[in-house]
């Protein structure tokens, strides 16, 4: 270890908590801020939710706490932009796998090691280039998708105690809204408490055994 003290430590160099950092170097340049977590892996070692080349992104939904989420992150796309030369044309579908998966390794290994269902890859191949007519793509490939479905299908953001927040359970669509919510966790975090124009109470955390939750 470095021997510093920090000011402020965040698990997670995933997309909500790199957006989380770099909203809390801006709140509070001064700060000693560190970020631990895992280096983007060259192929799918982790178990993790963020390692994937595009995003599917959309402003609205259904559920206006997601549109206001992911309204205000895709505005601020711009910012976060890294220039590759390359475009990625990302497609999904919400078809669930699980009848034969049943344990922590079956759900690892299904994700890790298999590229997901050929028919439904050929499918979405062949309607995206029903649309995107003329599209000729460098290369294809398809690849597995697991997601963390909160009993609320809202992200949990919240104290756990005065000095531990929380920012968790992307529900599937966490990446295209997880600039707001890096930056709603990083003020609640340094504030100590809920600072955000959006209602704490969406975002409130449900424990095991609280009614309808089914951690
Ligand atoms: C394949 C795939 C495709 C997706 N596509 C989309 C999409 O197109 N659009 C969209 O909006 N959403 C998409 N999602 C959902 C989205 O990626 C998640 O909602 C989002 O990444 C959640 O952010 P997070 O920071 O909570 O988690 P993650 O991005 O998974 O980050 C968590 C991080 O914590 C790290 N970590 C775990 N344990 C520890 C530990 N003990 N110590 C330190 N670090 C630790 C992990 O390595 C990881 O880096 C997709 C998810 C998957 C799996």
């Amino acid at each position: 270890m470095d021997g510093i003290v920090y000011d402020l430590c965040i698990v997670g160099a995933g997309l909500i908590g790199s957006a989380a950092a770099r909203h809390a170097t801006i709140i509070s340049p001064n700060a000693k801020i560190c970020l631990i977590g895992p280096n983007e892996p060259k192929e799918r070692s982790i178990f993790a939710s963020h390692y994937d080349e595009g995003r599917i992104t959309r402003i609205l939904d259904t559920d206006p706490t997601w549109s206001v989420l992911s309204r205000r992150s895709v505005s601020r796309y711009r910012d976060i932009e890294q220039k590759t030369g390359k475009f990625y044309l990302k497609i999904g579908h919400s078809s669930q796998k699980g009848n034969d998966l049943h344990t922590e390794n079956d759900v690892k290994d299904w994700f890790k090691k298999t590229e997901g269902c050929k028919s439904m890859f050929q499918q979405l191949m062949k309607a995206m280039f029903d649309i995107v007519k003329g599209v000729q793509p460098v290369s294809t490939h398809s690849n597995t998708c697991v997601t963390t479905l909160t009993p609320t299908l809202n992200i949990y953001c919240d104290m756990v105690t005065p000095t531990l927040g929380l920012a968790v359970g992307g529900c599937g669509h966490g990446a295209k809204a997880s600039d707001e919510i890096g930056k709603m966790a990083a003020r609640m975090v340094i504030a100590g408490k809920w600072d955000h124009d959006l209602p704490a109470d969406r975002f409130r955390v449900r424990f095991k055994n609280e009614f309808n939750s089914k951690l």
